[in-house]
């Protein structure tokens, strides 16, 4: 048998290391992250797992393309920080990205191990990529005392980059420019920096201390944040370029709940995701103004959707006391888009899954306050054009469950107030910006990356489109006349 097999065959033999979390019924008590992640000797074994693919498929589905069997190879030899900078070279977020990318979906998924048969016929899990990239970066940032700077601060290019909204597109955006020697702003709709990252993760997916120290690094760099700015109202792209700006970035995110069209949905007590999961995770000035008052005291709670916002949302109710949280879905396990993981940990905390369930009325009192929710029994047909099988009413199968809040986590769509009022941007009927390859728009040096041009998705893609626009955005600028 050559070497190479053996080798294989040696580290195929290694068993997956599991990932210590908090006793589902020590975390429904607290906010704290579920997961207590690697130590460094379970972190070197898990690493070892990993067969140093030559194609790396895992690599291949990472949007950044991060090169995950290199960093692994630092990593299982004890090299914590080559490892770390491995991952950073491809990525402004990683130990966010290990935290919230659907690993299964993407590098995990095509993870040449989680296919393999082990010497003793058995098979494994792929290697737990993500959580080993946070253990990595995570370590490094212990150990720097924040996040590695650059040697040396890049000299001034006396050119300017404005960024609307600082989540993850703008934030990566801002951080790639910076290192170029650009000035950036970041304008941004909410209190504090982070977009999502702040306002839709809660605490226990991962602690606000990370994107604190990442806001403080960029600073650090040079990146100045205005806040509490609605882009559109309070500042127009326009003004922007009248303030001096050489190339601006449009990273508006989608951050505008659906709405099920239902009676009802105007009741106290009903909330939009995002307004539930701000009110029920942040505190103090972290709150915008409107949604400042603590929720009230919670027993029957109602979430309804079935992907990863409605995660946030039952397990965030779990946490505030509810005493029965039920998770309401139009179709089946099998159709949901979130992540397994997610709805396993929900499921251990206790939260009630109605599948074949919709929402057809939100009912209330006298006060204007919800009491409860009428639901009816769904069947699956055929696929619709989402290519999942649509589901259908059963006729007469109505009935009432007790609410006294309601979350609403649907989907999200992008605010259309950049493209109103923005001449020469074009966006579709969605109010999605349309971008070329480099993220340029119609509108000269203007520029567009994540939700608000792809609709709602992973903290990854915007990201990748936020560090390709900054490619695009250098471009632009070194064709432009020099200043100093
Ligand atoms: S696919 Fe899996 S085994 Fe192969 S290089 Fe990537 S992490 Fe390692």
């Amino acid at each position: 048998m050559p070497e190479s097999t053996h080798i294989v065959q040696r580290r195929l033999s290694v068993s997956v290391q599991p990932v210590p979390k908090q006793d589902a019924a020590a975390r429904v008590k607290n906010f704290d992250e579920t997961y207590f992640g690697f130590d460094l000797n379970a972190a070197k074994i898990e690493a070892s797992r990993c067969i140093q693919c030559p194609s790396a498929p895992c690599q291949e589905a990472c949007p950044v393309g991060n090169d995950i069997p290199g960093a692994f190879a630092f990593l299982e030899v004890g090299d914590i920080e080559a490892a770390a900078d491995k991952f950073r070279e491809t990525s402004n977020l990683p130990e966010m990205c290990g935290r919230l990318c659907p690993q299964e979906k993407l590098c995990e998924g095509a993870c040449v191990v989680g296919f393999a048969i082990r010497p003793d016929g058995r098979n494994e899990p792929a290697v737990t990529i993500g959580k080993l990239e946070a253990f990595c970066t995570d370590s490094q940032r212990k150990t720097l005392g924040g996040y590695p700077m650059p040697r040396y601060l890049p000299e001034p290019t006396g050119h300017h980059v404005a960024v609307v909204g600082a989540g993850p597109a703008g934030l990566a955006v801002a951080e790639q420019c910076a290192l170029i020697g650009h000035s950036v702003t970041i304008y941004e709709f909410w209190p504090e920096p982070g977009g999502v990252l702040v306002y839709g993760i809660p605490n226990f997916k991962m602690r606000k201390s990370i994107v604190d120290d990442y806001i403080t690094h960029l600073e650090a760099l040079g990146v100045t944040f205005v806040c509490n700015t609605y882009v559109g109202r309070d500042i127009t792209v326009e003004d922007m370029f009248a303030q001096g700006a050489d190339a601006i970035f449009l990273g508006t995110g989608a951050g505008v709940g659906n709405v099920m069209e239902i009676e009802g949905e105007g009741l106290k007590g009903v909330h939009k995701a995002t307004d539930f999961l701000v009110r029920g995770n942040l505190t103090g000035e972290s709150l915008p103004s409107g949604l400042e008052e603590p929720l009230p005291k919670l027993t029957n709670m109602v979430v309804i959707g079935g992907g990863d916002t409605a995660m946030d949302c039952v397990r965030t109710g779990i946490r505030l006391g509810a005493e029965r949280v039920m998770c309401v879905y139009r179709r089946t396990e099998a159709e949901m888009l979130g992540r397994g993981e997610e709805r396993k940990n929900a499921r251990e905390e206790g939260v009630e899954f109605l599948m074949l369930t919709l929402p057809t009325r939100i009912i209330g009192n006298e006060a204007g306050e919800v009491v409860s929710v009428e639901l009816q029994k769904m069947e699956l047909g055929a696929p619709d054009a989402s290519g999942r099988r649509a589901p259908k009413a059963i006729k007469g199968s109505e009935y009432i469950v007790p609410a006294d809040c309601v979350a609403i986590a649907i989907g999200y769509g992008a605010d259309p107030i950049v493209p109103k009022t923005t001449s020469g941007l074009k966006a579709d009927r969605k109010a999605l910006v349309q971008i070329d390859p480099s993220g340029r728009t119609s509108r000269p040096g203007v520029f567009a990356g994540g939700d608000n041009v792809n609709g709602a998705d992973l903290v990854v893609t915007a990201l990748a489109d936020g560090r390709r626009a900054a490619d695009g955005i250098n471009a632009y600028i070194r064709g432009l006349p020099k200043r100093r």
